[in-house]
């Protein structure tokens, strides 16, 4: 049973949308509605930016410290629910209960992370130059924050979004995605639990451009934060345009893992099939290209095949379950499309490459070899279970071939020397590069990409300071 009840949250109210509009939440593990979504209204939005406004007045005026016991119990509130909240994530996302699990968890720890790094703002004292006077410089939260949120981590998504802004001192709106909206509400109710003044959190539904136009277009937010595909970051930092709102921009990837002749071929075979499936490959740092070098490829390929074929797909809530649906019955028509135009273009199916059963949104797990430079699926983020893999000779080449994207988020290098690893990390392009593993996310290290990947971190000092902004004070 979906237990969690689907509300907006405006000014400390939990309630439905003013103007009855609404969607069917979908279970993507059984194609069935599980719950009826609200959306917001017009009317409704405008009472979450005022709501905004005035709960960031509140929220300013708290001392960190004051600040600080409220997320910190809201964290312990988390932790305390998260089998009840992985449950409700695993139904409306399909991944793996201990998949959810995780998540919940990391958002707990990102929560305490945040709470903390809120009591450390600093600022700084400059020596002037001329007598008596005392230069200082402050930071001070950035304002009201309009947040959008993808479905594929429900929880890690917003929660990053949430404690970052509130770590600071700010409010938000947040917008998660319609398909994942209950781990959000769950968390929310934490917060307010926790004793967070009304205004201050603000969770809204509705028709994404719509809710993005109307909460842009307010001078309310000073603030836009995103995690979402590289198309909707560019359309939204054109609307935070018009009232030249800051951004941060966590986007779409297609992370290139470069595996040397060197590489301990069995431990990076474990570790890469493992990730590569995780979330049914919707995952934005999902190793997506794979560039083995020629004198391993054989090995490589069978390795790996051996590997995806022993893996238990099914739904997440069952028992053993490593990989479960994929989001939406649209995502498998992709599915089909990337592999078809692969195949079309030489490269051959190992293992996969098809639908599996008739109910739910499942795909199984793909192995592609030989797959050219040229086919879609090494060039557009395919965010799915499909790995697609080819060979290199030369270092120089296949750094040419891992930076030949316009993203730059994720990559991934496995050798055991560490010259070649020094080498690769300072010649590719990306905002974050795993060495002999691929665990990139922790509440306390810097989450981002460069160039069409976006811009920004969050997590790390530098998740709170991108809701920071810097006043001077000169005082004689
Ligand atoms: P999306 O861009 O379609 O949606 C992201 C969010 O933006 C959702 O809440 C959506 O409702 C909202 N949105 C606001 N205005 C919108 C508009 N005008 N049109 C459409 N949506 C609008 O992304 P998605 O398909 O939900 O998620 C997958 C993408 O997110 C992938 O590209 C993935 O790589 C990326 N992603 C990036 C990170 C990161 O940290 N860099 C993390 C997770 C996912």
């Amino acid at each position: 049973m979906y237990s969690e009840k689907l509300e907006l949250l405006i000014d400390g109210v939990w309630r439905q949308g003013s103007g009855g509009a609404g969607e069917d939440l979908i279970n993507p593990a059984t194609g069935e509605a599980i719950a009826r979504l609200p959306h917001a209204s017009e009317a409704d939005l405008d009472e979450a930016l005022a709501a905004s406004a005035k709960g960031f007045k509140v929220w300013k005026a708290m001392t960190a410290i004051e600040r600080f016991a409220i997320l910190d119990k809201a964290a312990d509130l988390i932790e305390a629910r998260k089998a009840e909240i992985a449950r409700t994530l695993t139904m409306e996302n399909g991944k793996a209960l201990a998949e959810a699990i995780g998540e919940v968890q990391f958002s707990a720890d990102a929560t305490r992370w945040y709470a903390e790094e809120g009591k450390r703002t600093y600022g700084r004292i400059v020596p002037a130059r001329v007598a008596g006077v005392r230069q200082m410089v402050f930071k001070e939260p950035v304002g009201p924050v309009a947040a959008f949120a993808a479905w594929n981590f429900p929880a890690s998504n917003v929660i990053r979004k949430i404690a970052g802004a509130l770590g600071a001192g700010c409010s938000i709106i947040i917008k998660p995605a319609e398909e994942t909206p209950g781990t959000a509400i769950a968390f929310g109710r934490c917060f307010q639990e926790a004793g967070l003044p009304a205004g201050v959190l603000n969770i809204v539904f509705g028709e994404p451009a719509t809710v993005s136009t109307h909460l842009l277009s307010s001078p309310i937010p000073r603030k836009v934060s995103l995690t979402g595909s590289t198309a909707v970051g560019k359309l939204l930092q054109k609307l935070a345009a018009d009232t030249l709102k800051r951004c941060t921009m966590e986007l779409g990837g297609h992370s290139p893992v470069i595996i040397h002749p060197d590489a301990d071929i069995e431990k990076t075979l474990d570790t890469i099939v493992a990730f590569k499936f995780r979330n049914a490959g919707q995952v934005c740092t999902s190793p997506t290209r794979f560039y083995v070098h020629e004198s391993l490829y054989e090995r490589f390929i069978d390795g790996f095949a051996v590997r995806t074929r022993k893996l238990k797909i099914g739904n997440g809530l069952d028992e053993g379950t490593q990989m479960g649906p994929m989001i939406a019955r649209r995502r498998l028509d992709a599915m089909d499309a990337f592999v078809t135009d692969a195949k079309a273009k030489g490269a051959k199916i190992v293992t996969g490459g098809e639908r599996m059963g008739n109910v739910g949104y499942f795909y199984a797990p793909t192995l592609l070899k030989n797959v050219p430079d040229d086919a879609r699926i090494m060039k557009e983020e395919p965010f799915g279970p499909i790995a697609p893999t080819t060979t290199f000779s030369t270092f120089d080449e296949v750094i040419e071939r891992a930076n030949s994207l316009p993203y730059g988020l994720a990559s991934f290098v496995f050798t055991q020397s560490g010259s070649l690893a020094k080498k690769t990390e300072m010649a590719l392009e990306a905002g974050m590069v795993g060495v002999n593993h691929m665990m990139v996310s922790t509440a306390e290290t810097p989450f981002g990409g460069v160039n069409e990947s976006g811009y920004g971190s969050e997590s790390g000092i530098e998740g709170i300071e991108a809701y920071l902004r810097t006043k001077f004070v000169t005082e004689l």
